[in-house]
């Protein structure tokens, strides 16, 4: 990756179930951006039978998290595949603190980069249900309730911190993550050309 030039990073943020993935991949349509999934990136070692999805089914399969030096090494050496990109969304990362700050220092940092994060706001109640949901059709070995309820855990003990990591950076921008699917996604591509410009 060319290291001098300006990089666009937008962190799509929220719990399990509150629409990253599927934002993500509409971001990555309309923007051009890299669409980086730490999870798609874990599923996808775990098809594979690779040593590091042998390692992260390990965490995944308990909905813990997947240690940090081991998200880190992959997400950084990914990034860096990319010769020239418009910009990356990263889905799913950082999602502890000590993920958000060696971002900092790699990239976040840097002058030349400007960073985004758009919190997406879902209760509980309808996380739990989109999740069940998404369960039948996914067949994902995490979306049983049990899972689903560890997973969320994690999320307010391990995750949510971050917010106020980025609130004090003020590049924080949360929505209301309920709603049309289009609706929300417009406030979202509204935050994103404000901030382009
Ligand atoms: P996701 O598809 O983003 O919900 O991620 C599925 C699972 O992959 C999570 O429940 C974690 O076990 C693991 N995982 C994904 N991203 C991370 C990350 N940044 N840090 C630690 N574990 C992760």
């Amino acid at each position: 990756m060319n290291k001098n030039k300006k990089m666009f990073y937008l962190i799509i943020f929220g719990p399990p179930g509150s629409g990253k993935g599927t934002h993500s991949k509409k971001i990555v349509e309309k923007y051009d951006f890299v669409h980086i999934s730490t999870g798609d990136i874990f599923r996808n070692e775990m098809a594979k039978d690779t040593d590091l999805g042998k390692l992260a089914k390990k965490y995944i399969d308990k909905g813990k998290l997947v240690p940090d030096n081991v998200v880190l090494k992959m997400l950084f050496s990914n990034i860096a595949m990319y010769e020239n990109p418009k910009g990356f969304v990263l889905d799913g990362f950082p999602r502890t603190i000590e993920q958000a700050e060696k971002l900092d220092e790699t990239i976040l940092n840097k002058t030349l980069n400007t960073t985004l994060v758009i919190s997406l706001d879902v209760t509980d109640d309808e996380l739990i249900a989109r999740l069940l949901k998404r369960g039948e059709d996914s067949h994902r070995s995490d979306d049983n309730e049990e899972i689903i309820r560890q997973r969320l855990e994690v999320y307010k003990q391990q995750t949510k911190p971050l917010l106020d990591h980025y609130k004090q950076k003020k590049v924080l921008k949360s929505i209301n993550g309920i709603g049309k699917i289009d609706d929300i996604f417009a406030d979202i591509c509204k935050i994103i050309d404000s901030h382009k410009k």
